[in-house]
């Protein structure tokens, strides 16, 4: 790896001791690299700040000028107040900071100092300042005059005039190192429109508009996007490229009588992604790909297509779903599709009888079974296959794809592979979480379905929710009734929706059958109730968020949500979608205390049953630090520069130029890719580690 000025550690930097140097470390900034991509938090706009002669009451303004005098003032209620005289060539104003004396410790006459807030009338003009930023202290010659102002992420340790001093000495050398990171071609550049990393540094730390902050963010956020697909794509191709697929042969002898026999068409976006997979498993080039859709948007019809396609050339199919009620609900829905083509499909689960399991396995083996649903018992010892050309994960979970792909890594079995979501995420975000597999998304849900009606109630209105529940059940229908489960009070949780449960079954709905399902019972029992809801035994299912994602009890038209505002919008998403699935108009009522800051957040979701918008909604409201879980593990964002909201585009111009490159030179062997290979190895090596399937 090439050696550049820029990894020499911070210390040696003109200003920096020490002392500074062990505060710098602890904000994240170890070398001169670390200092040249400390870039700030905040620009103002010299049109923005208002000159200090022309401040007026009731405006809400930023100023700019000099510390004239300053001082605590007692108020008769002993209450204390800082006071500065602020002052720049127009005028002078008063800014008053109630009940923060210790700024008298923090601010010096003659600082400059950048000043947000309203201007309000008290004994004269004074503004009474939000933010406030000191810019610089003491006279500097080389103070800056840009009509831009930046302001940097400071500490107590390390304040904001601190680092200005130390970029105004250090920025045109930090500058000049700059081309050392540089790793995209002239052409590359021009392709995406994208600056020279110098000069988009240069714009960063020394704007004059702001455009050219925002130009120079975007070039910091395409590097970061091309490096996390960089390794996706490393990745991408040890699971697809290097070792070799199956190239299905088609012969439509199975997949057009399942057209003929299906009882609807398929719609657009089902045609379009079975075309994206059925190209995938043509090609001699393994397949491993995401099938994106929100509940009911119709994915277990498209995989058993995919399923067909390889039994038409001879190999076997498996489906395998997360539980075993999943298992048996898919293998009762194919199995009644495929009656007419002469198909059937074998079952293995866990409670399989010995007998059965025997039988099951010598069918897979010797290739009899041609088309097979299970659970894990799938992957499991024991379990070999004639010819395995297939596997569609049914994936319920967010998080879970790669272990689930791990774990079909097995010498002997190279099928294609296609995992089914059923969490709406948005594109972008998909294409930065799994940039290693490919991506289809149904974004079209079978025409004719009812939204599911969605209310949200405050506490005090539960009697109503209850008569209303009760008449569903009278027209004889069922419900659920879900509980939140947070883990750091799970305890007092579970006691709650069991107390809850006793008061429902002896009180509410006396009379009515009322169910129990949470985490802590044992398999057995869980599945026990969820099969007497599914067979109709149970009128009201109490459950904690348990109840299974993917689970379909067309008879259940009533989904009541208690303590609403405790859940994310994607899990209530999720839940809602257990209900609709039937003839019956569904209901969605949502118990939240009015006024915790979730309002906001279940108005979005009443609004809507579009699954991909509400994964929107969730990611602007959540942010997106703790999709890549980087908030747990204290370490680096994954993502400093880039926003999946805005830089969607970025994101799939860096997919396209990582790939491409991988394409042509997978180890980066070429000279021209050195610096690549370096900048990989180097800059974003630690903050990738967790991509490093490869
Ligand atoms: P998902 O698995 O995506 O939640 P399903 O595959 O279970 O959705 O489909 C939900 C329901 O919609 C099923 O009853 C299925 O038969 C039906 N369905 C699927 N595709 C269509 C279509 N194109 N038109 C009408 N109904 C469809
Ligand atoms: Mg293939």
């Amino acid at each position: 790896m090439s050696y550049s000025q820029l990894d020499r550690p911070v210390q040696f930097l003109k200003g920096v001791g020490p002392k500074r140097a062990d505060a710098f470390g602890r904000l994240g900034v170890r070398t001169a690299r670390d200092l040249l991509y400390h870039v700030p938090r905040r620009y103002d706009d010299a049109s923005t700040v208002t000159p200090i002669g022309t401040l007026e009451v009731g405006m809400d303004a930023t100023a700019l000028g000099r510390v004239r005098s300053k001082g605590v003032v007692p108020t008769r209620k002993g209450l204390r107040i800082f006071q500065a005289v602020v002052e720049d060539e127009t005028g002078m104003i008063t800014a008053a900071w109630p009940g923060q004396p210790w700024l008298d410790r923090k601010l010096r006459e003659g600082d400059r100092i950048l000043l947000t807030g309203p201007v309000r009338f008290f004994h004269g003009r004074q503004i009474q300042p939000r933010e406030m930023t000191i810019v610089s202290r003491g006279f500097d010659p080389e103070e800056p005059q840009g009509v831009i102002w930046v302001t940097y992420p400071a500490t107590e340790e390390l304040p904001q005039w601190v680092l200005r001093q130390v970029f105004e000495r250090n920025l045109d050398a930090l500058l000049g190192w700059a081309d050392d990171d540089e790793y995209l071609s002239q052409e590359a550049m021009a392709r995406h429109r994208l600056p020279p990393l110098r000069r988009a540094l240069t714009w960063i730390h020394r704007p004059e508009e702001i455009r050219q902050a925002e130009a120079g963010r975007r070039r910091l956020a395409f590097d970061e996007l091309f490096f996390l697909q960089l390794v996706q794509a490393r990745a991408r191709r040890a699971a697809t490229e290097l070792e070799p697929g199956i190239g299905h042969a088609r012969t439509n002898e199975l997949i057009r009588p399942l057209h003929e026999a299906l009882p609807f068409r398929l719609t657009e976006a089902q045609a379009r992604v079975l075309r994206e997979i059925y190209a995938d498993m043509q090609s001699s080039r393994r397949m491993s790909r995401l099938l994106q859709g929100d509940v009911g948007s119709g994915k277990t019809v498209v995989a058993l297509f995919a399923m067909l396609l390889a039994l038409e050339g001879g190999h076997q199919a498996a489906l395998m779903a997360p539980t075993e009620i999943l298992a048996e609900q898919h293998a009762r829905g194919m199995t009644a599709l495929l009656a007419p083509l002469g198909i059937g499909v074998a079952l293995l689960t866990g409670s399989l009888s010995a007998p059965e399991r025997r039988d099951t396995l010598v069918a897979l083996a010797d290739g009899t079974a041609r088309l097979v649903v299970g659970t894990h018992a799938l992957i499991q010892e024991g379990v070999t296959f004639r010819s395995l050309g297939v596997v569609v994960v049914d994936e319920q979970h967010r998080f879970g794809v790669r272990q689930r792909m791990a774990l079909l890594e097995r010498e002997d079995v190279r099928p294609d592979v296609l995992v089914m979501s059923a969490t709406p995420i948005p594109r972008s975000l998909a294409m930065a979480l799994y940039g290693d597999v490919d991506l289809s998304v149904l974004d079209e849900v079978p025409p004719g379905r009812k939204p599911v009606e969605t209310t949200v109630r405050a506490r005090d209105e539960r009697a109503d929710v209850y008569d209303f529940v009760e008449r569903e059940i009278a027209a004889g229908r069922q419900a659920y009734v879900v509980y939140p489960l947070v883990a750091e009070s799970e305890k007092v949780d579970l006691l709650a929706a069991t107390d809850e449960f006793e008061r429902l079954r002896s009180d509410v709905f006396a009379g009515r059958r009322v169910g129990l399902l949470h985490g802590q019972l044992a398999t057995a029992e869980r599945d026990r109730v969820m099969r007497a809801f599914l067979a109709g035994e149970i009128d009201v299912l109490v459950a904690t968020t348990v109840i299974e994602v993917g689970i379909d009890v067309p008879n259940a038209t009533v989904m009541v949500v208690e303590h609403a505002e405790r859940f994310g919008l994607s899990q209530l998403h999720q839940l809602r979608g257990r209900v609709g699935r039937g003839e019956g108009a569904s209901h969605c009522v949502l118990i939240a205390e009015p006024g915790q800051g979730a309002s906001e957040r279940l108005e979005v979701f009443r609004r809507t049953n579009d699954g991909f918008e509400i994964a929107r909604a969730d990611l602007r409201i959540r942010g997106q630090g703790d999709l890549f879980g980087s908030q747990q593990h204290g370490r680096d964002p994954v993502l400093r520069f880039a926003d999946l909201m805005t830089d969607e585009d970025l994101l799939a111009e860096a997919q396209l130029e990582a790939r491409a490159l991988i394409a042509a030179d997978p180890e980066l062997e070429a000279p021209p890719h050195a610096r690549v290979r370096d900048q990989l190895d180097g800059r974003y090596r630690e903050r990738l580690e967790m991509y490093g399937v490869g």
